[in-house]
C-alpha cells in the first residue's frame, strides 16, 4: 500500500511503497555517496599526507638530493608524523618507509633518503 512521507535526503513529500525512504534514485544515490564520503574522510586526509611526503622524497631524489636538514624538509611541508611503516636497522637506527622510499635521521639532524627499488 502506498503511503505519504518525507524523503530522507531532500525532505520532499512523496508517495510510494511503505519501505521506500527516498523520493527518487538521485536522492538515494546522493545520500549513499554522502555516507561514503563521511566514512572515508579520515582515510583521505592520511592518504593526502602520505602522497605529499612521497612526492617530496621522489622530487628530491630526482634532483640527486639524498639528504636534507629536518628544518628544510619541514619547510617543504613534509609531515614527519605519517609514514607507511618503520623498522630498526643496524646500530638501532630506525628507518621510516613511505611506500617504496625510506629515510632515517642522522646524528647531525639530517634526513637521508633512499629508494627501495
Ligand atoms: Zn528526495
Amino acid at each position: 500500500m502506498d503511503t505519504k512521507r518525507n524523503c530522507k535526503r531532500c525532505g520532499e513529500i512523496f508517495t510510494g511503497r511503505s519501505d521506500k525512504v527516498f523520493c527518487c534514485d538521485g536522492c538515494r544515490n546522493d545520500y549513499h555517496n554522502y555516507l561514503r564520503r563521511e566514512r572515508n574522510k579520515g582515510m583521505n586526509r592520511v592518504n593526502r599526507i602520505l602522497s605529499r611526503n612521497r612526492e617530496i622524497i621522489r622530487s628530491l631524489l630526482a634532483e640527486g638530493i639524498e639528504s636534507i636538514g629536518t628544518r628544510e624538509l619541514s619547510m617543504l611541508t613534509f609531515d614527519f608524523t605519517h609514514f607507511t611503516s618503520m623498522d630498526k636497522r643496524i646500530l638501532g637506527r630506525t628507518c621510516y618507509h613511505i611506500y617504496e622510499y625510506c629515510y632515517y635521521y642522522s646524528a647531525n639532524g639530517e634526513v637521508h633518503f633512499s629508494s627501495k627499488e
